[in-house]
């Protein structure tokens, strides 16, 4: 699972100018720490034109593996089929855990949650139960504000405090706590004991995922 390379070729926005660039295909974080905020800010997905100078951001499919703490994350923006790759890894290393995910946010979300040690299924569970419940408390307020999707933003467990922050319409900063005894009692609840296990193939945990739990 080493680091590995890629050239693919970008447009610029500004003056349409196609070039080719190296990027990163396999990206161990592990042995590649310093990368690891460029992945978190999302400037590793930044590119200059070399005609016009320009900086812009364009998102590249990467796979993203950290080796002490045991996940891949497959950041997937062509919606490739990953099956295949996916089956395999499982096989080879029993003991990570493997997401799939198409969206450049949803794979910062999943490193800060595995970073600070918690279950992602739980988080994004308690997430989609608050999009749930402000969604409609803002419909009955009729609200101009729409959230369309609540995203976990950090720990604090000394606070006992779970945070997350609401992508919204008005590029409002809306955040919003759960306590970590909620969390607690979900991941004891015997109703959903089963579904916060890894169960193999199961790798794109997002909303539509809490849906049907
Ligand atoms: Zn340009």
């Amino acid at each position: 699972m080493e680091t590995t390379t890629k050239i693919i070729e970008r447009i610029c926005p500004n003056c349409h100018e196609t070039f080719k660039v190296k990027v990163y295909d396999n990206l161990n974080i592990t042995s590649n720490v310093e990368m690891k905020s460029k992945v978190l800010n999302g400037s590793i997905f930044d590119f200059k034109c070399p005609n016009c100078g320009i900086l812009f951001r364009s998102i590249y499919s990467i796979v993203y593996k950290d080796i002490e703490k045991k996940y891949i994350i497959f950041l997937n923006m062509k919606n490739k089929n990953y099956d295949k790759k996916i089956k395999k890894l499982e096989e080879l290393y029993p003991e990570y855990k493997i997401r799939n995910v198409s969206d450049m946010m949803d794979l910062i979300e999943k490193i800060y949650i595995f970073e600070v040690k918690l279950n992602d299924k739980i988080i994004t569970y308690l997430g989609y139960k608050i999009y749930e419940d402000m969604t409609r408390k803002l419909s009955d307020m009729k609200s101009p504000i729409k959230i369309s999707k609540v995203l976990f933003d950090s720990f604090n467990p000394s606070k006992n405090q779970v945070n997350f922050g609401a992508l919204n319409n008005v590029q409002k900063r809306i955040f919003i706590s759960a306590t970590y005894t909620d969390y607690k009692t979900l991941q004891n609840s015997p109703k959903y004991i089963q579904c916060f296990k890894e169960n193999p193939g199961e790798c794109e945990i997002d909303q539509n995922w809490a849906k049907r739990i």
